[in-house]
């Protein structure tokens, strides 16, 4: 984006929040926070949460804590934290600081038993039927129970027996005091603790009551001094909630706000639905470069730059909407054709001998590696008697407007020279198996003196010094675009398609490849390195085609 169209572009409503906030003196700074839940890797959407959070941190001169979500001890693993720790430092941010909800055991323990000091939550043992029972509907009010009028004193001795282990799962609860005629419903003596014998990554075996999240991430929020907590609209029914517990626990007010999530088209967005991609072998992992994790992302090609600028061009919605997928594929397009390399590899191989290079004779092409950057450099291709062209760059009845190779005609190999195809070899069934050809002298790239015209330039590889690879081509991961929409299991739009493999010739500088190196396959696509590779197999992922192919 030029800064013209930077400064033209108005702020969205967080940012005017946020100046108004800071302009009336209510904060000096701004503190954001993206509290992950670490029960599955990250995905897309939370990299447009990640990119807004961290970045009006920026932009304002403030600072965002990493703070992982982590008050379920079923669900949780470290293998989550350190994966969700690189994504978003690949991503491009740093957090001033890392925190764990669980840090705030001993200080959500206390505040229950303010609550409960105050009058303002009591031990229910009601069984969880009942107590649904008892809710009513948002029609309905609900209606209380005998448990409600237990005396401050017995609320705070059970509570403690539920601390300390003497009662079993799932017999009682700590609830909220509220009101159960709430329209709200989550305003209807909401749970706040539930026993739990279960171990915790982080505290171990300490505990057997855990908060539930309402209590957990609102009090996380204010204990850090969170100024402006940002989260997605299913959270708009909690904000009542969350504003209750500020006020009667009389702490820090951090304040909720909330954005619509990114949905994009053909993928799903849920790390339960993208967990059990993974576990039913659907994909082959969390980083499947077909996935929309974030580590799939990365190991599809994609760049941490891309993302951002997807990121920031959808902006921030207050209302739910599904986002084209090829314009996330824009993006990566953009930046690729910027700073990949471009080499030579095919992948449908059609042989031509050049009859007048003398066998063995091997002449050295050096081919620019970027033409949009000139920094990029140049590299040696060797160029020979006997090279393969793809076959859909020969065409036997060519129309006019052909201006690739055809009998008689003449095409530029890329780097190389001009070549005119003499004779056609076909075999028995008539298919075509070899071109013979001739080169023209003084036409070498650069080098021009021939005085041919010639139209169409193509690329080739060498029939003796290239490397096999292996091309993973991937396709959208289900056939429907919306779906979530879909009313039955989702994963009936699984597209079995997906993943096509396929073997191609490389030029030999592609034996160096490395992880980190971005490629354009000439009229082909872009392409990375997958991590797959080894001694015996080179192994390339596309990233995305060249074009569009998806316009209809
Ligand atoms: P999921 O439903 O995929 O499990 P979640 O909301 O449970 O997502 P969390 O780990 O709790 O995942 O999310 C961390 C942060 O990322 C939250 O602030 C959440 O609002 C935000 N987030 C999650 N999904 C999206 C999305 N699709 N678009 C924008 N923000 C998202
Ligand atoms: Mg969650």
């Amino acid at each position: 984006m030029s800064s013209k169209e930077e400064k033209e572009r108005s702020l969205n409503f967080i940012e005017e929040i946020i100046e108004a906030d800071l302009a009336s003196g209510k904060h000096d700074s701004i503190l954001t926070r993206f509290p992950p839940e670490p029960n599955g890797y990250l995905h897309i959407g939370h990299a447009k949460s990640i990119c807004l959070n961290f970045g009006l941190a920026n932009k304002y001169g403030g600072g965002t804590n990493l703070r992982f979500d982590d008050t379920n001890p079923v669900t949780e693993d470290t293998e989550y934290v350190d994966s969700i720790k690189d994504d978003v430092k690949w991503l491009g941010f740093n957090w001033v600081n890392e925190f764990y909800a669980s840090d705030y055991f001993d200080t959500l323990y206390e505040y229950a038993e303010k609550l409960i000091n105050k009058g303002l939550a009591y031990v229910d043992e009601t069984s969880s039927e009942e107590m649904a029972e008892q809710k009513g509907t948002p029609t309905e009010p609900g209606k209380r129970n005998k448990f409600c009028e237990r005396s401050i004193e017995d609320n705070l001795r059970i509570f403690r027996e539920m601390r300390d282990g003497k009662h079993p799962e799932g017999s009682m609860v700590l609830r909220a005091k509220i009101d159960m005629t709430s329209s709200n419903m989550l305003m209807r003596d909401p749970i706040i603790y539930r026993i739990k014998f279960a171990h915790h990554h982080r505290t171990g075996d300490k505990w057997c009551i855990y908060p539930m999240y309402d209590l957990a991430h609102g009090q996380s929020d204010s204990i850090e001094h969170i100024t402006h907590s940002v989260c997605t609209l299913e959270f708009v029914p909690h904000r009542e909630l969350y504003n209750w517990f500020i006020e009667k626990l009389e702490i820090f007010p951090s304040k909720q706000y909330e954005f619509a999530r990114l949905n994009l088209g053909y993928t799903v967005m849920s790390k339960r639905k993208l967990k059990q991609l993974v576990e039913e072998n659907y994909v082959s992992g969390w980083d499947d470069p077909r996935m929309p994790t974030i580590s799939g992302l990365r190991r599809r090609g994609y760049t941490p730059k891309s993302i951002r600028d997807f990121c920031d061009r959808i902006g921030i919605a207050k209302r739910d909407n599904l986002i084209d997928v090829s314009l996330l594929e824009f993006f990566i397009r953009d930046h690729l054709n910027k700073i990949s390399s471009r080499v030579m590899v095919v992948s449908d191989p059609l042989k031509v001998t050049i009859t007048n290079i003398p066998e063995g004779h091997v002449e050295n092409c050096e081919i620019d590696n970027n033409p949009e950057d000139e920094e990029s450099g140049s590299r040696i291709v060797p160029f020979d008697r006997v090279i393969y062209i793809e076959k859909e760059d020969f065409m036997e009845d060519a129309p006019k407007k052909y201006f690739r190779l055809k009998p008689d005609g003449v095409v530029r190999l890329k780097g190389a020279y001009i070549i005119q195809c003499d004779e056609v070899i076909k075999d028995a069934s008539g298919e075509v198996i070899e071109l013979k050809c001739h080169y023209i002298e003084n036409s070498k790239s650069g080098q021009d003196t021939s005085g041919v015209k010639c139209k169409g330039v193509i690329h080739w590889v060498s029939a003796t010094h290239n490397v096999p690879v292996e091309l993973r081509l991937y396709d959208r991961l289900f056939k429907e675009e919306d779906v979530n929409s879909y009313e039955g299991d989702f994963k009936d739009l699984i597209n079995e398609n997906s993943l096509q493999i396929v073997t191609a010739y490389a030029e030999p500088s592609l034996k160096d490849a490395t992880l980190e190196d971005k490629f354009q396959f000439m009229r082909q696509g872009y392409y990375v390195l997958d991590k797959d590779s080894n001694e015996d197999k080179i192994i390339f992922n596309r990233t995305v085609g060249l074009r569009d192919s998806w316009k209809k």
